[in-house]
């Protein structure tokens, strides 16, 4: 619910820009200003999206150098709206940069089930304190607590004043379903799900707890030792050169035609619209011999994008397509993909993205 209100906060602000750049066409800094808050209020749904996705579906591993304190910083926002309001949520990161060799989506995993059982363990509120060092491991470590390999690491605290543990249950808590909470509540997955990611990792987790005064894990992550990888961002400005040629976009959703249309039309191609799969073969069929290029949304209702282009493709061997897809890629399988070399762009498409397909694609 919190999420779903963000997001609509977030694209009301986008259309709220969007349309004051209407009327405002005249005058060039306000338009630059608005822009600017245009593309950074789109980047933040995308991400929003993106923080959804990563914990409705599992992610392929990818262990890459990943700053450490950046991805904390990320998923601050959505772990305090996790944890609610009457817990006092406090991040202390090193001042040093730390890189670990990690798999950030399932390391923001680790990090939102932590918090949800801290969550869990302050039903009256309290305090949750997350910090980040970096620390090493060594023979004498190894010989004090009995695990670890010697190296360099980071370590993650995580610490809540909730109602912590008794030895029996520390023991038992990394167990899949192991769970001391009522049924509905709890799966007992959360901290084996921690476990098997840190072991993956090559990481440690160990923790301190009581009855009454709380828990704090400690985790280990092996520290990098190449930088870190820059996150591709996507808003930088680009011009491309424009372009001719008749275009027919099929896509059922209209907000998003007319603003695929705009940024078509912008660059020089002419756009001949369809709002389903039936009416993008009939436009097809009135417009046969200008058309050098299909841009079909995989999901319409009546055709599916990849049915339209099956018929029209009997018609015209030659015709160019590229598909546009929702997050669910399950209506073209990969191999398909790959097998007819189709172009596929993965929805949300930046305008850059898009231009620089068609070109791709009609220049072959
Ligand atoms: P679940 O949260 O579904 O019960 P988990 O694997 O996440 O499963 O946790 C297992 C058990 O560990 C919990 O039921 C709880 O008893 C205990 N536990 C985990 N984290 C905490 C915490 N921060 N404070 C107190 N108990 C905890
Ligand atoms: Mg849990």
């Amino acid at each position: 619910g919190g999420i779903a209100h963000d997001f609509n906060n977030i694209l009301t602000a986008v259309n709220g820009y969007a349309n004051l750049l209407l009327v405002k066409k005249g005058d060039a800094g306000l338009v630059k200003s608005y822009t600017d808050h245009i593309l950074n209020l789109s980047e933040k749904a995308a991400k929003l999206v993106r923080d959804l996705l990563s914990f409705s579906r599992r992610q392929p591993v990818f262990i890459r150098p990943t700053d450490l304190n950046e991805l904390i910083r990320e998923v601050e926002t959505i772990m305090l709206r996790l944890i609610g309001e009457n817990i006092e949520f406090t991040v202390n990161l090193s001042d040093e940069w730390i890189t670990v060799q990690i798999d950030p989506p399932q390391i923001e995993q680790v990090l939102m089930n932590l918090a949800t059982n801290a969550r869990d363990a302050m039903p009256s509120g309290g305090k949750l304190t997350i910090s980040t060092k970096p620390a090493g491991i060594d023979n004498e470590f190894i010989k004090r607590y009995g695990y670890g390999k010697a190296g360099k690491y980071a370590l993650i605290t995580f610490a809540d004043n909730g109602m912590g543990m008794d030895e029996a249950t520390q023991k038992k808590i990394f167990e899949p379903f192991f769970t001391t909470k009522e049924v509905g509540k709890g799966t007992g997955l959360g901290l084996s799900m921690v476990y098997g990611i840190i072991k993956q990792h090559e990481g440690f987790i160990n923790l301190q707890s009581k009855p009454g005064s709380g828990t704090t894990f400690y985790i280990y992550l092996p520290l990098a030792e190449h930088a870190a990888i820059e996150e591709k961002r996507h808003t930088e400005v680009f011009i491309p050169k424009r372009e001719t040629g008749v275009v027919l976009l099929a896509e059922d959703e209209t907000a998003l035609r007319d603003v695929t249309k705009l940024i078509l039309e912008e660059h020089g191609y002419t756009v001949i619209e369809a709002a389903d799969g039936d009416d993008a073969i009939n436009k097809y069929m009135e417009n046969k011999d200008k058309i050098r290029l299909l841009i079909l949304d995989v999901m319409m209702p009546k055709k599916s994008g990849k049915a339209v282009y099956e018929e029209i493709s009997k018609m015209s061997p030659d015709i160019k397509v590229i598909f546009l897809s929702g997050y669910a890629r399950n209506v073209i399988k990969a191999e398909e993909i790959i097998g007819h070399g189709w172009s596929v762009l993965s929805k949300p498409v930046s305008s850059n993205e898009l231009l620089n397909k068609i070109s791709e694609v009609l220049n072959k």
